[in-house]
């Protein structure tokens, strides 16, 4: 019963409101979960998974509640540039993906040969999704995401989640017991949530199933296809690290101003060694991501992918930095802004609300540093005569306070 005809979904609806009906007033006092879970099954049933699968996966699942909680936490600080890559490119993680990369070499270039993805970009990712495999994280995926389509914050995105998870269960490529991720319900090795799997996992092995838990043919040649998917180019790198020239225009420096590199080396860009930039044909942006006062790079192509893998700029700078640091390419030559305070989550809100109050949109405030946040401070600081990097720190918000009516 994989297609439904008209009619039959339409029995199939007005069983489903019956059974409803019933539960709703046999349970009217503790039974929203379970009519909940009723409705799920019905329309996972109609979406053609199959009853053994809804049987094997759903039955006597509910909610955890340290999935919630995880949901709601919000972290008290943000988290600095250097705090976030001292944690993820360790010298001991650069060793280990050098040594793994040298072991699994054949099959890295077997999977570049078909997909086009260097191997130090795929070693980079799994060792910052997984740690090379180690920590898939150990939430049963169904239950995770049961919880969170039951929870009404982002119920529409998990519930999709939650029928692919099924899908995924229903064609056989991992059993119910051994589907495990994250409490948001990342999966394997180099945790995909269930609707980045059914478009983009592959089977590289050749057994039938897409193992993202146990297989590394199929993790490498599934990253790298998703890869390939969000625009990858196997024959440039992702960016590199710059210096600006005295009295550079900040304004520049954004995601979305992309030149040649030519125009950047005319605009005075170099290599932190005061070198000329490369000769390629690429275009390039520049960005901050700790303010004009810490490390700056020049980005391609390739970093825009990594965006749309994780959109958070520091998740794509350290995929970036542990690659070349895979390739023998040294440590950022930056120094370390020792110095700097985190920002409380509270004092981006109150940052945010200033930036509203002197008719700069910061988005909702949220005490969360976006895109928009970042573009209301450019703004803020170019008009008061300050160093526009959209960079938010304590400096900012005491410039902010003083201006605010
Ligand atoms: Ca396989």
């Amino acid at each position: 019963m994989r297609l439904l005809k008209p009619i039959q979904r339409f029995a199939l609806c007005a069983a489903a409101v019956a059974m409803l009906a019933f539960s709703v007033s046999a349970h009217a006092q503790d039974s929203n979960f379970e009519v909940w879970m009723l409705a799920l099954k019905i329309e996972a049933r109609s979406a053609g998974i199959s009853q053994a699968t809804i049987d094997t996966a759903l039955s006597g699942v509910t909610p955890i509640q340290r999935v919630t909680e995880l949901d709601r936490k919000q972290p008290e600080f943000t988290q600095t540039f250097w705090d976030y890559l001292d944690k993820r490119v360790t010298p001991q993680r650069v060793e280990r993906a050098r040594r793994l990369m040298s072991t699994h070499r054949v099959l890295l270039n077997q999977v570049q040969a078909r997909y086009g993805v260097q191997p130090r970009f795929l070693v980079s990712f799994w060792g910052l999704e997984s740690n090379f495999g180690s920590h898939t994280g150990g939430f049963s995926v169904i239950r995770a995401l049961v919880t969170l389509a039951y929870d009404e914050r982002r119920a529409d995105f998990f519930r999709a989640q939650l029928l692919d998870a099924l899908r995924i269960l229903d064609k056989g490529h991992i059993a119910a017991e051994a589907m495990q991720g994250s409490w948001a319900g990342a999966m394997g090795q180099v945790q995909f949530i269930p609707s980045t799997f059914m478009r983009h996992a592959v089977d590289f092995d050749g057994d039938l199933r897409k193992d993202l838990w146990g297989s590394l043919p199929d993790v490498f040649a599934s990253a790298a296809n998703y890869l390939g998917a969000i625009g990858w180019r196997g024959d440039e790198t992702w960016g590199r690290e710059v210096r600006l020239p005295e009295g550079f225009d900040y304004g520049l420096a954004d995601l979305k101003t992309r030149k040649p590199i030519g125009d950047w080396q005319a605009l005075g860009v170099r290599r932190p060694d005061g070198s000329d930039l490369p000769r390629a044909d690429l275009e390039a942006a520049i960005v901050l991501p700790a303010g004009h006062k810490g490390p700056i790079f020049m980005v391609y192509n390739n970093y825009h992918s990594i965006l749309r893998w994780n959109r958070s700029i520091l998740y794509a700078i350290a995929v970036g930095h542990l690659a070349d640091r895979i390739a023998g390419l040294p440590a950022l030559a930056a120094k370390r802004s020792d110095g700097e305070k985190p920002l409380r989550r509270a004092d981006v809100k109150a940052m945010q609300g200033l930036l509203a109050s002197l008719g700069f949109d910061a988005g909702v405030p949220d005490g969360v540093v976006g895109a928009k946040t970042r573009a209301a401070l450019k703004g803020f600081q170019s008009k008061a005569g300050l160093a526009a990097d959209g960079y938010p720190t304590y400096e900012v918000l005491e410039a902010l306070r003083k201006s605010a009516p």
